[in-house]
């Protein structure tokens, strides 16, 4: 019997839609799953006549297996990983490849590749983007692991990744041990931030103009043609026109309690740990908890004046305004990101592929959009480039931006409506581009009260000063 070139551990939502796509590309799957019955139920179902090997044991799983074994799991993060690492290691022989596609933290993945490649084994922990539809039709894949693993996988991934309009798939090798994790997690943060400032420019667009929801829908198919053309604008479009069985705008019944999973925290606690000003995507994580607190906000707007909205400003404007706030803080978000990863990438000693990276995340994921394809070709005609804010074509879309981006925070701020993600990011923009900024004050405060000395301006760097500051 013809033996699998991959097999697949986990058949829920993502793992099925996963070896639908892999079989549709040419190849042979073998797959199974802790509860045994739902092979059965696969093979039988959805997998019905394709080529697929159904296993009943972990055993006869990898025995099915052409070598080196490629072993995919998808299942729930955390714990289950490291279980089924322990039970595949002594089923494997050298050389064979685990793959790990779940959202695992990548300490986590860091960690295990080192135990697997201790080994002889080779460990992949790849980012896999794009939901139940992606996994089938085609997903952004974010391998890294060990590099001796990418050409043995490398066709099979690119062969069911997304792929841009020229056919270059979104997926590439991203780098060694948890590089492929790492990423995929800030690729998880800017779906956070991305989702924010959309979500604050539909609240503007309802409270401070009182559109209706099918003008807002427009605006946002129009904003889908230029410089914001993206996933998230054109669902954001469909949604504001989806109406319920009442014939009301669905999302107004929707609890405005956001959920979360975890990655965007993440995200957000590695920038905290790694000292960069990652504010965007931190404000939005804050904003889904603040949100959250539903009880406590209907309770504070008991007994707080809620200022009344006064607009009396050009609607025309305001709404090309909301769209360069939008374009300036996305702008923001994604340099916040990129100097993230470069600052991960120097900690960890991963060579990230910066421009590769953006095409990644060019298709097949939730961030997928237009403007990714400048990203790339900014570290194209700069691979060395120190941030993406400092790059040409960004540097003049943030200037052009700035007069509508601030317009649209005054707005807010007069009307008392938070914009926590817009706001910030005008903060770092205008902080970024400060040459003289108030630490001064800070340091001089840590000085006096604590001795914790400074550098000065007029003296040369890396020289220390105290000032006893009271003469006492
Ligand atoms: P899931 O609900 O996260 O996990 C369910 C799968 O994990 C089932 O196959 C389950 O087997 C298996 N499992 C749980 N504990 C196990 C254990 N101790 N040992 C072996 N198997 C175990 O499934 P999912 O939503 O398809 O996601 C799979 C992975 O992809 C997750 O890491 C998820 O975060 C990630 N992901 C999901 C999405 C998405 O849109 N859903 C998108 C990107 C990435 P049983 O059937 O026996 O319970």
């Amino acid at each position: 019997m013809k033996k699998a070139d991959i097999g697949l551990i986990g058949l829920a939502v993502m793992g099925e839609n996963l070896v639908l796509n892999m079989e549709s590309k040419g190849y042979t799957v073998a797959v199974f799953n802790r509860t045994v019955s739902k092979v059965e139920h696969f093979v039988q179902g959805r997998g019905k006549g394709k080529n697929f090997i159904g296993a009943d044991s972990l055993e006869s799983f990898v025995a099915s297996l052409e070598r080196p074994r490629k072993v995919m799991m998808l299942v729930k993060a955390g714990a289950a990983v490291d279980a089924l690492i322990d039970q595949l290691m002594p089923l494997l022989e050298p050389g064979d490849i685990i793959i790990d596609g779940g959202n695992s933290h990548y300490p986590d993945t860091i960690r295990r590749t080192k135990k697997v490649t201790s080994h002889d084994l080779l460990y992949v922990g790849s980012g896999v983007s794009g939901g139940e539809e992606g996994a089938l039709l085609g997903p952004s894949l974010m391998p890294g692991g060990s590099p001796e693993a990418w050409p043995l996988i490398k066709d099979i991934f690119q062969a069911i990744s997304a792929k841009v309009e020229d056919g270059t798939p979104c997926c590439d090798w991203v780098g060694a041990d948890g590089a492929g994790h790492f990423v995929k997690m800030v690729h998880n943060g800017i779906e956070y931030g991305d989702m924010q400032i959309i979500s604050e420019a539909y609240d503007l667009m309802k409270r401070v103009l009182q559109l209706s929801h099918d003008e807002m829908s427009r605006i946002f198919t129009e904003w889908n043609r230029g410089d914001l053309d993206s996933y998230l604008i054109e669902i954001t479009s469909e949604i504001l026109a989806y109406r319920d069985e009442n014939n009301e705008p669905l999302v107004e019944n929707i609890l405005d309690a956001a959920g979360q999973k975890g990655t965007g925290k993440w995200t957000a606690v590695s920038a905290l740990d790694a000292g960069i000003p990652l504010t965007l995507i931190g404000e939005s994580v804050f904003a889904r908890c603040l949100s959250s607190q539903k009880s406590l906000r209907v309770n504070a707007n008991a007994v707080y004046n809620t200022p009344e909205i006064s607009f009396k400003g050009d609607v025309k404007q305001f709404i090309d305004d909301l769209e360069a706030a939008l374009l300036g803080a996305k702008i923001v978000s994604y340099a916040q990101g990129y100097d993230l990863m470069r600052e991960a990438a120097k900690e960890n000693n991963w060579e990230l592929n910066y421009g590769g990276i953006a095409l990644m995340w060019r298709g097949g994921c939730i961030i997928r959009s237009a403007f990714l394809g400048k990203i790339k070709e900014a570290y194209d005609n700069n691979p060395t480039l120190e941030h993406l804010m400092l790059d040409d074509f960004f540097r003049e879309k943030l200037e052009r931006a700035s007069k509508g981006w601030r317009n649209v925070v005054a707005t807010a701020v007069a009307n008392g409506i938070a914009i926590p993600a817009l706001s910030s990011a005008l903060s770092y923009f205008d902080g970024f581009r400060t040459a003289d900024s108030p630490a001064n004050m800070l340091q001089a405060q840590r000085d006096y009260f604590g001795a914790h000395t400074y550098e000065r301006k007029d003296k040369p760097r890396g020289v220390f000063h105290h000032t006893n500051w009271t003469g006492r």
